[in-house]
Parts: C-alpha cells; structure tokens; sequence
C-alpha cells in the first residue's frame, strides 16, 4: 500500500500580504510550506509527498525545504491555471495507490488528525479532515439575516482529502467547472466521501492576521539569537581611521580591503553569527577587487538583509573598540547615529563604547584597533 501526499502550493496568496506568496512566508522560522511538508509526513505510511509550485516559485520553493532531506519529498510539479489544474497535474505526477491532497497553508495538521484520516481513506477509499459545525448559521442577504440554516448536517471541510488515486484521477478528467474542494470533485463524480473530525488547529492561512494566529496556536516559544563578531585591523599611514561610518582624525590610518571599519566589520559578523550564516568574508571575499576601499556600510546594510529574509529583526546591538588612541567618547553619539541610520534600529537599542587594554598587547602598543560586538536578534 504507498500514498502520495500532494500538497497544492501553486496559489499567489496575496490576501495574507507581503511581497510573497504566503506559503514562503516565515512563520515560527520556517516557511509555511516547510511546515504543512512535515505535517504530511509525520505519518509513516505516507511514502511519497509531493508539493505542487506556481512556476515562477522554484527558486522559493529550493529555499523553503532547503533543512528537509526526507527521502520521500519528490520533486516539485508546476501547477495550472486554477486548482483544480494544479491538483490534476499532482495525481498524474503521483504514483501511490493512494493520495491525500493537502492545501500547502495548512501548517498545523497535528499526526493524530493525520493518522485517523488515513484510517479512514484505507477503509472506505474516500475520506477527509472536517469539523461539525456548532455556531448558528443565518443565510445574510444585504447585510440583513435572513434565516438560520439547519447546522446539524453541516461540516466545515479542511484538508487533507484522501481518494483512491486512480478513482479521483478519473473524477478530475469527467469534471466540469469550478469545484470548491476535492470533496465536490468527488461527489460530482459519484462517489461517497466519509467527513473525519479534524482539529481547530488545522486552520488555513489566508490573511495576515492567520499568521499571528497560527504561531500562537503552535505555542511557539519566542527565537531570540545572540550573535557576537570580533574583528582586528592593523594601524598603517594615514590622516584617519573610519569607525561605524564615522570619520575621525587620527596621525594613522587603517589598513585593510575595505575602509577598514573595525567596528562595523565586527557588527556586521555578530549579525550574521546571529543567523548562523558564515560571515563577512564569506559573503564579500578579500579576493574581490569589487570591495576594494569599499565603504563599510554595505556589508552591514547585506547582513540587514539577510536577517529580514530569514525572518528576523535585529533588536539591539552591542560594539565595544579596544584601542588606546583615537580617543572614541567624543565620537559615540556619532557612531551611534551612524549605525541607526544604516540599519533603521531605534539609537537607543544600539551602544557603542571603547576600552584601552592598559598598555598590554597590540592595541596597548598602540599597532590597531581591535573591536567586538554583540547583535540580538528577535524572530518576526
Ligand atoms: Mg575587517
């Protein structure tokens, strides 16, 4: 017995917002779609899942299901013009004896829910997700009730559906016109299809607000990350040095690639220690002449970047330069204005400060300065 989960994921979904389609979307530091993959699998009966994309989504698609190396994940189809064309590009790509068709922005079915469904597509070859409903129901015309409908017989339908693959196949082909669900698909094609309870959980993300919704129906517990950077530039000739953004007098300058902005090297490497993503000189190599005398900024504006995409906000940083000359006091405010305003961080979550190392090592000798930093990041 193999079962194919197809998971339709084709829609734009541009009623949750945002630049992207919602499936891409964080939610709890993975996209949606990661989400609604692993539910699908989370059963071992499930032997293949197989996600239907929008054509234009492949490079989203890599990137959500980047962190998943289950062998049952297939690779992706192009849906069609509408669901349904979508759904039947799915079942002619699926090979399990079975298919549960799941909508790729339902993120939180639970295993149990999973599990009972199965039970129930293996007994009676149709089956889907479905809650009694138990609010009064009013038909409403122009805005005024009308009357209430008998909710005894009505369920709310969510998914997965689960069909024998062959028989919904066959349905989708002899089907005409629009169809709300795969359940109608089935009816419209004669065959019973037996409604299993599933969960308040099991909700479909569809606006903006679902998604506040979903994190706290997932108990989620709050992804703060603290990254820190340390960074060393060697004093050379030069009539200043460049710290934060800020230009200051000095009788040396630093050597480096770049402006050599110690501390905005060592900022930029605690953000993206924070995310776990390498840092500066992974994402800019010295070898590149491109970052030659290049001005600091763009590393720390990339790393902003970088966070935001990977669905977090730097909420404060933390920088502290070692040196014994120049003298930093006079210029924080500046450095701080600096940082604020490259980063769009409030000033008063951003710090900087400096500290001698007493004369001791190489900044007491007075050959560079040394800085380090700490960024907090919140996920959003
Ligand atoms: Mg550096």
């Amino acid at each position: 017995m193999t079962i194919t989960a197809i998971i339709v994921a084709a829609g734009r979904g541009t009623r949750a917002g945002a630049g992207q389609p919602k499936q891409y979307r964080p939610l709890a530091g993975r996209a949606v779609l990661n989400h609604s993959i692993r539910a699908v699998l989370a059963d071992p009966r499930v032997t293949q899942a197989l996600v239907v994309i929008h054509p234009d989504d492949l490079a989203a698609y890599h990137d959500a299901v980047a962190d998943l190396s289950d062998d049952r994940i297939m690779a992706p189809v192009f849906g069609g013009e509408t669901r349904s064309a979508s759904v039947l590009n799915g079942l002619d790509a699926a090979t399990g004896e079975f298919v549960l068709i799941h909508d790729g922005a339902r993120p939180l079915l639970d295993a149990a829910r999973l599990g009972d469904l199965i039970d129930a597509v293996l007994a009676h070859g149709a089956a889907f997700l479905a809650l009694p409903v138990t609010d009064a129901i009013w038909d409403v015309v122009d805005g005024v009730a009308q009357s209430a409908l008998p909710r005894d017989t009505i369920w709310r339908a969510q998914t997965p559906q689960g069909f024998n693959r062959n028989t919904i196949t066959a349905a989708y082909k002899t089907a005409t016109g629009p169809a709300a669900d795969d359940v109608a698909i089935a009816m419209a094609a004669g065959l019973d299809v037996t409604p299993v309870h599933g969960s308040e959980r099991n909700i479909k993300i569809t606006q903006a607000q679902d998604f506040d919704l979903a994190e706290k129906l997932m108990g989620r517990t709050m992804d703060i990350r603290v990254g820190n950077g340390f960074d060393v530039h060697k004093f050379g000739p030069g009539s200043h040095v460049v710290l934060c953004g800020v230009h200051i007098p000095h009788d040396m300058g630093l050597l480096g690639h770049s402006d050599a902005d110690v501390a905005m090297h060592a900022v930029t490497d605690a953000i993206f220690g924070a995310l776990a993503k390498g840092d500066i000189g992974q994402w800019f190599p010295p070898s590149d002449p491109q970052w030659k005398g290049a001005a600091s900024d763009i590393f720390l504006r990339k790393a902003m970047s970088v966070a935001a995409q990977d669905g977090f906000r730097v909420n404060h940083i933390d920088c502290t330069l070692i040196c014994e000359m120049p003298k930093i006091g006079p210029h924080a405010t500046a450095m701080r204005t600096a940082l604020a305003e490259i980063t769009g961080i409030d000033m008063e979550r951003i710090s900087v400060k400096a500290t001698t190392s007493e004369k001791l090592g190489f900044t007491g000798r007075g050959e560079g300065i040394a800085a380090s930093a700490t960024a907090t990041l919140v996920a959003i």
